[in-house]
């Protein structure tokens, strides 16, 4: 991999960078979609590439068990498996495996689940997670790490942050031994739950390893923790993270998360939220989510954004087909998906472009200006901007503040 930092924001940590693949050039950052079973949902990979995307991702859980390894292998990989020619990430299937399986035991061999079509035990070991990973062929592998919900408390928390440092040594030497350090990268994984203290612990151990590590994710979020608390565990990591290597967020998705995140020095983000509203049928835009599903929409005529360059707004779809026949009609799904996908990567485009201006706070001003001046600004959004110097508040008047996480989708148009 390379990767080269070519502009860097004067006011926050945000950066442009340039990391170069085996599967070519992706520019940093940026949000990647979540193709679970080797495909978007509703996309075919052909229409993904046309979309202008350059960086995937792929479930090594899924990708296991259907198709598995050996026709994974003979296909050549999951690049010639699916017809996709740019970019490939794998996750290292720990996640599914302790979110879908109802038996799972973590041990120090690794983690023991019930395999979905017999029940039998099954070990997952870091060492075949990398082996899976390989079959697979993706540019960027994940280390397994030990996952322990963000809401999880108490000493579980410092044991799996400590098994997944040991558990990155073993997938480094399992990695180093295949050869193929030159075409695969390995990602770490920080873990450490809401804890200062172990996040601490576990930056410093992981950062030891930097010359065999060409990037980091910071895991254990995401899932239901205060949003406050969430931000200055971000904030943390990207402080002590190495400049030179990029920065992961995992499970990051809606559009005020992925600005913060990336105003407070993240380079990359994933998660299946934009493609699964959209089959749930709601349109992001940047004066918030529509929900097509609303019978305001059916008798507008217009497209779900007249800016848009989706091949959806671009046609002149409008909203009221959509509104008849979304989550009727597979054509809703992949009409609203496309746009959603487009969405990401106009709000991750328009990030990068303004750090390179060095405009980046005024483009957070007015993306909250437009997306949330109508039902409040999240407080935390406000706070964490704070605390990278940008007031969100100043030179803006009446702005009303909002409690909780403010996931606009969730209670727009209710
Ligand atoms: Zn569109």
């Amino acid at each position: 991999m390379q990767f080269e930092i070519i502009a860097k924001c004067s006011t926050t940590r945000a950066r442009v960078s340039r990391m170069k693949l085996a599967h070519g050039i992706t520019m940093l950052p940026t949000f990647m979609p979540v193709a679970t079973q080797a495909a978007l949902k509703g996309l075919t990979p052909q229409q993904t590439e046309e979309l202008g995307l350059t960086l995937i991702l792929n479930n090594t859980y899924h990708l296991n068990l259907r198709p598995g390894t050996k026709v994974l292998e003979a296909a050549g990989g999951a690049h010639r498996f699916q017809g996709w020619r740019r970019n490939l990430l794998t996750d290292s299937g720990g996640f599914q495996m302790v979110s879908l399986s109802s038996f799972t035991k973590v041990t120090e061999e690794g983690v023991l689940f019930a395999s979905p079509f017999t029940g039998e035990p099954t070990m997952l070991t870091p060492e075949e997670s990398i082996s899976i990973q390989h079959s697979i062929g993706a540019d960027i592998v994940m280390q397994l790490d030990d996952v322990v919900s963000s809401l999880t408390t108490g000493p579980r928390v410092e044991e799996a942050m400590w098994r997944s440092v040991r558990w990155l040594d073993r997938c480094i030497a399992a990695h180093e031994a295949s050869g193929r350090t030159d075409k695969q990268n390995l990602f770490a994984i920080v873990q450490g739950g809401l804890n200062h203290e172990l996040r601490d612990k576990c930056l410093e151990e992981m950062i030891k390893r930097k010359d065999r590590i060409p990037g980091y994710a910071i895991g254990g979020l995401s899932g239901g923790e205060e949003k406050d608390i969430f931000w200055r565990i971000i904030a943390q990591c990207t402080e002590k993270l190495p400049v030179d290597r990029p920065r992961y967020s995992m499970g990051i998705g809606f559009a005020e998360d992925l600005l913060v995140c990336v105003a407070l020095g993240v380079d990359m983000a994933d998660c299946v939220f934009p493609t699964r509203t959209a089959r749930f049928g709601v349109a992001l835009t940047f004066n918030g989510p529509l929900n097509l599903k609303l019978s305001r929409h059916a008798k507008n005529f217009d497209p779900i954004d007249p800016t848009c360059p989706c091949p959806t707004c671009s046609s002149g779809v409008s909203r009221a087909f959509l509104h008849h026949i979304v989550t009727h009609e597979t054509a809703a799904a992949h009409a609203v998906t496309q746009h959603n996908v487009v969405f990401q990567a106009r709000l991750m485009g328009r990030a990068r472009d303004a750090i390179l201006k060095d405009s980046f706070p005024q483009y957070l001003r007015t993306f909250f200006q437009d997306y949330f001046g109508d039902v409040g600004y999240p407080r935390w959004c406000v706070d964490a901007l704070r605390s990278v110097g940008v007031d969100l508040l100043s030179g803006t008047e009446d702005v009303q503040m909002v409690e909780g996480d403010g996931a606009k989708w969730e209670y727009s148009e209710a």
